[in-house]
Formats: structure tokens, C-alpha cells, sequence
């Protein structure tokens, strides 16, 4: 990989293609035409990945990282005279929705369920059924604290039945899972530049149906990250953004979406993940090393290892592997000592071979890691 002596295996920033970087070498203008054009078709791209009824569907980019872009549909999506939120969390991504409601004054119920287990659709219903105050229903898809999968449309489903408003956090699984938005029922998704799309960071991007923007009119809490503004802008003047926007992030974007119509899409990039992550818990077990999250609850997005014993020192681990050449994750376990290690971006099962020779070879060395 030209320029980098290490791939990131973590869930983003990820590890990008030398071309996706490479397009960042010239400078935009932001009122330009030939700019606009970009952002509109990356808009375009975008509601067409997400589902085959693009008809109803628009897309608005906001700028920042894509907790930004999570406080933004909050802030904006729930009215300020009447609504609840109920979040579902299973790990840090969900608790920190949670956080940002509160922060903004939103009444919100809280579903807690365990780092390793899924979110239950029938815990919600019943919820649901005993608070008919809440209007909305907030849960994350892949939780990248453990790389644990949520069941996001059963839970879309139950929720839709009984009338309420659905907003997913799909940050680390659109584009490397299949989703339809309509099929599945979400009403708002957010995700970013800088995850399976595999593209750098400085923005984050919400599809909705275009009624659903038009509906936050006026309940933002928020200047800059008033959805409904930042989506009317982007209509009325064609792709123009209200701020000053990430115009090199922007360009890589959408090459980074070239990328994946080439790869074949979403399903052949999620093939590759899978492919990524199933050799990865195959090799690792070999070694000694256990998976936190069961098989049938895993996302091919990342995985969460167990310190092996009590032994395990992290910090030399890690070290010892970034001088190989990859850069793992700590973990984000609240209850037990964990590791992480990320399955997506310019990463192929050839370099997952690589990274368990590695580990191997820092086991045999330590001689800490038994069968
Ligand atoms: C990455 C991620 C986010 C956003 O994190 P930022 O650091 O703000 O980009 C939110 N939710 C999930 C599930 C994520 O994986």
C-alpha cells in the first residue's frame, strides 16, 4: 500500500484505496458547478444504494463526524412540543444516542440490554405498548463497541405497527450489509463517510423519505445541524451545502463509490467482509483466542477477542503488530477485558492471513497463549 506503513483494522477511519486518496490532490470550489454536480450525484448514489423504491427517497450529507450527523436527525426528527424517545442500546454507540436526547431536553425511555445480546423486537413491542407516549424509536445496527448485529427490521417492523417514527444508526453496516430503507421500514438512517463505503472522514449522511425531511421543519435545536435546512439548501440550490463543506473528503466519496460499483456492491462487499471476518475467528480460536459475541449475533464489521488470561498485556500486543504492519483496537466492553479488531476497508482475506501469521508469531514468542 503506497505511503502507509500500516492498514487500519479498525472500524473507521478505515483503511482506503490508494486512488481514493489519490483524488484528494486537487482543491474544489464550493459554488462551482462542476462541484455541485458531485454532491448531487453522490446524493443520488446514496438513496439508490439504500433502496430499490428510490422514488420516495432523498439523501442530505451534514458535515462533522458521524455523531454529528446522529445529534443532527435527533435534534431536528423529534418535535418540541411532544415526543418521547425510546433507544435501544446493547453498547456505546446506543447509550451515547441516549446521551445526546438527553443533552437536548427529548424525554427518552431507555432499553438496556447486554453488550452481547441483541436488542429484542419483542422487548420493544412491549415497551411500546406500556408507554404511549413514545413517538420514536432509536437503535443502532451493528454495534461497533462488540460488532454485535441488531435485528433492525424485526424492530422497524414492530415499531411501524404501532405508529411510531424509526431512526437507525446504520454508521458501521451501510454499505458493507445489505439494507432497504423501505423494505425494512426505517424512516431515518445515518451513516458516514468514512465507514464501508470506505471513504475518508468529515462528513455523515442521512436517507430519508422526502416527506420525513420536509417534517422537521422547524423543531431543530440546532443552527448548523438543522437537518431540514441542510436538506432544503441542498435541493433549492442544487447541491450546495450552507457551510463551508469537506470538499476533498467529498471527492474521495465519490470515488470511494465507484469503488464499490466496481467491487460489485453491497453484496459483493459484504461477501468480502464475511470472508474477512470468518477467517479471522477461524485462525484466532486456533491460536487460543475467543470471540466475545456468538457466531449467529456477529457482523462482518468487527469482532471483539477476549484478553486470552490475565496475563495479556494490550500495549505490547499492540505494538508489536503495528510494527508488522496493522493497527488493532482496544476494546469497548464495559464488563469484561477485551480486543478489537476490524473486518472492513481496503482489507482482503490475504491480509487477515497476514495478521494472524503475526499474532502467531507474537504468541510463540511470549509463549503466554496456550491451547
Ligand atoms: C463510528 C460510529 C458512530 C460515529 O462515530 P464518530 O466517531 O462520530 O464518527 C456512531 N455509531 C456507530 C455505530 C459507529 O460505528
Amino acid at each position: 500500500m503506497m505511503n502507509n506503513p500500516y492498514i487500519l483494522l479498525t472500524p473507521g477511519p478505515l483503511s482506503t484505496s490508494d486512488t481514493v486518496r489519490s483524488v484528494m490532490q486537487k482543491d474544489w470550489c464550493t459554488w462551482d458547478e462542476e462541484y455541485l454536480q458531485l454532491v448531487q450525484t453522490i446524493r443520488q448514489k446514496l438513496v439508490i444504494l439504500a433502496t430499490h423504491q428510490h422514488i420516495d427517497y432523498t439523501a442530505v450529507l451534514m458535515q462533522g463526524s458521524g455523531t454529528f450527523t446522529v445529534e443532527s436527525v435527533i435534534g431536528s426528527v423529534i418535535p418540541k412540543e411532544k415526543g418521547k424517545l425510546l433507544i435501544a442500546t446493547n453498547g456505546a454507540y446506543g447509550t451515547r444516542i441516549a446521551k445526546i436526547a438527553s443533552m437536548l431536553n427529548i424525554p427518552v425511555a431507555v432499553l438496556q440490554e447486554k453488550e452481547n445480546e441483541s436488542i429484542s423486537p419483542k422487548d420493544i413491542e412491549n415497551i411500546l405498548l406500556e408507554d404511549p407516549d413514545i413517538t420514536h424509536v432509536a437503535v443502532v445496527h451493528c454495534e461497533t463497541t462488540t460488532g454485535i448485529l441488531n435485528p433492525v427490521e424485526e424492530i422497524c417492523h414492530v415499531a411501524k405497527n404501532l405508529g411510531k417514527v424509526t431512526i437507525v444508526d446504520a454508521m458501521s453496516s451501510f454499505g458493507g450489509i445489505e439494507i432497504d430503507v423501505h423494505e425494512w421500514q426505517i424512516d431515518y438512517l445515518i451513516s458516514s463517510s468514512n465507514k464501508c463505503i470506505q471513504g475518508v472522514p468529515g462528513f455523515g449522511f442521512v436517507i430519508a423519505k422526502r416527506e420525513g425531511i420536509e417534517a422537521c421543519k422547524g423543531h431543530a435545536r440546532s443552527l448548523s445541524l438543522d437537518l431540514y435546512d441542510q436538506w432544503y439548501t441542498m435541493e433549492k440550490f442544487y447541491g450546495k451545502w450552507r457551510f463551508t463543506s469537506p470538499t476533498h473528503t467529498v471527492r474521495a466519496f465519490y470515488q470511494a463509490l465507484l469503488e464499490l460499483e466496481k467491487e460489485g456492491g453491497v453484496h459483493e462487499r459484504n461477501k468480502r467482509y464475511e470472508e474477512n471476518q470468518t477467517l479471522l475467528v477461524d485462525e484466532m480460536k486456533k491460536i487460543g483466542f475467543q470471540a466475545f459475541i456468538d457466531r449467529n449475533r456477529q457482523s462482518p464489521i468487527i469482532t471483539s477477542f477476549l484478553y486470552p488470561d490475565d496475563h495479556f498485556d494490550f500495549q505490547s500486543f499492540y505494538q508489536f503488530l503495528k510494527e508488522k504492519g496493522f493497527v488493532i483496537y482496544p476494546g469497548k466492553v464495559s464488563e469484561v477485558q477485551t480486543f478489537r479488531i476490524g473486518n472492513i476497508g481496503e482489507v482482503y482475506p490475504e491480509d487477515i492471513n497476514k495478521l494472524v501469521d503475526s499474532i502467531k508469531e507474537y504468541s510463540t514468542i511470549k509463549g503466554a497463549i496456550t491451547l
